[in-house]
């Protein structure tokens, strides 16, 4: 297959040190006599220090990319560049990690309950690795992929992340060992186990249940005869900017939890399958106040009072929780606007809400906010809003998907450019010249002495 990674025409290379805000400014400037649909700015060169970052902080875990949390094309095949595999939860993710290029055996099927055709195609494709949590999957896969390489998905306490997933997936403890035995009864074979604590996980002590959980079900499995070989400890990594010091919590707990449970030299491999983490802080989202209007303010018992000259508006937006806005109802999130007119410090504040440009009644983005009174026109910007706000098209009630401007720093396309060519052709490199640093002197340098990155072929 021809591997199709990023063209340099799809990106906005702007200058070391220029950010999203001065990028966003500028296309206002260009857009504000035209066109006043919402946009993105979304800048890759987040997405790969994010990558970088990872290896350097769980150096063991190898990455793949939970497709469903954002399946934008400079995303996808930026992550492919940089060797990350690819969580694939429908034929139509597959099929597009399948066209730019990524082998099959750097794709999991990470739904544990899958249609057959969706298992039909993954036979054809050659992908065998997929979760299973029940004993009709594994009926399912040994009639329609026998070569298929199965993972236990476990069930995990996920009562304190924003999505609740166990009530959904995942075996508990009890069950693992009648469904290890069913599957060796059907000659389907179990490589692995994984779990999925929840998206935006307030507890990372959560990750030490689990990978505590994981080992008991590995010595399940040793008992039972298998050589399981492959630990998948899911997502639920935080990814805002404001969320860096989480994300080193829950490193260090992972990180330790592997040295008790999975020492270094034990004989498996472990994959993370992040969503969030890589997308949420690279996409900015502008969006136009399209309509307003004054409606009565809510003050129970002080009708006949002066509110303080406090009035409420509801705003309608051009994009909505059925667009752009989706995380709203996937993920209970609030998203709170940055106002791109600076209002002056002393105009009164007003109860304001915000809707989509649907008539349904869901279509609420935002309800109750305090802000100063604000125009059709104006220009609202909301940060972080990178997972989980690309719905697939069939979703999105007939509107347009907001169009994505990608943005990266010249200085880490080429970091991007010597990392890819390290990756794409290892064997040129001895081990000495691949700690060389590079050229351009980006923050990848360190990094890359941890090469080779991510070996797919060591996983199976
Ligand atoms: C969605 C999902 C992930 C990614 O979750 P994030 O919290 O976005 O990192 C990982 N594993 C499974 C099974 C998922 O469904």
């Amino acid at each position: 297959t021809m591997t199709r990674y990023l063209d340099e025409s799809d990106i906005m290379m702007v200058e070391e040190g220029f950010t999203t805000r001065d990028l966003l400014e500028n296309l206002l400037l260009e857009v504000s006599q035209g066109s006043q649909e919402a946009f993105f700015v979304a800048d890759l060169e987040d997405v790969v220090k994010k990558h970088l970052h990872l290896l350097k902080a769980l150096p063991r875990i190898k990455p793949f990319y939970a497709l469903k949390c954002n399946r934008s094309k400079g995303v996808v095949q930026m992550l492919a560049g940089l060797g990350a595999g690819f969580g694939c939860a429908s034929k139509a993710e597959m099929a597009l990690v399948k066209s730019i290029g990524v082998p099959p055996d750097r794709i999991i099927c990470t739904s544990p309950c899958k249609q057959i055709s969706l298992i039909r195609y993954a036979a054809s494709q050659g992908v065998q690795l997929m979760t299973f949590d029940n004993e009709v999957e594994l009926s399912k896969v040994a009639r329609s992929h026998p070569s298929a390489r199965m993972i236990l998905c476990l069930a995990t306490d996920d009562s304190r992340s924003s999505t609740c997933m166990s009530m959904k997936y995942g075996a508990t403890l009890k069950v693992c060992r009648h469904l290890l035995e069913t599957a060796k009864e059907m000659n389907v074979e179990v490589v692995g186990i994984s779990f999925h604590i929840g998206s935006s996980c307030a507890d990372p002590q959560l990750f030490t249940q689990s990978i505590a959980d994981a080992r008991l079900v590995f010595e399940m499995g040793a008992e039972l005869g298998y050589k399981m070989h492959l630990l998948d400890i899911g997502g639920g990594f935080p990814g805002a900017e404001e969320s860096r010091g989480r994300f080193e919590e829950t490193a260090a707990v992972v990180s330790s939890a592997l040295d008790l449970y999975f020492p270094e030299g034990c004989g498996v491999e472990v994959i993370a399958e992040l969503g969030r983490y890589y997308v949420d802080s690279a996409f900015t989202l502008v969006v136009n106040i399209v309509a307003k209007k004054e409606v009565p303010l809510d003050q129970p018992g002080s009708d006949d009072e002066d509110p303080g000259g406090k009035k409420s508006f509801v705003y309608h937006l051009n994009d909505g929780v059925y667009g752009s806005f989706s995380s709203v109802i996937f993920n209970n999130v609030c998203p709170i606007p940055i106002l791109h007119k600076k209002p002056s410090p002393d105009l009164p504040l007003h109860s304001s809400s915000f809707w989509g440009p649907t008539g349904d009644g869901l279509d609420c983005i935002a309800d109750g906010m305090e802000l100063p009174e604000l125009h059709p026109g104006d220009w609202l910007i909301f940060e972080n809003m990178g997972a989980h706000t690309m719905p697939a098209p069939s979703a999105l009630c007939g509107a347009q998907q907001a169009q994505i401007y990608y943005t990266m720093s010249r200085m880490a396309w080429e970091a991007v450019q010597l990392l890819q060519g390290k990756l794409l052709h290892p064997e040129e490199e001895d081990r000495e010249s691949t700690c060389t640093p590079l050229s351009c002197g980006w923050e990848i340098t360190d990094t890359l002495c941890v090469a080779p990155v991510f070996t797919p072929a060591s996983i199976m």
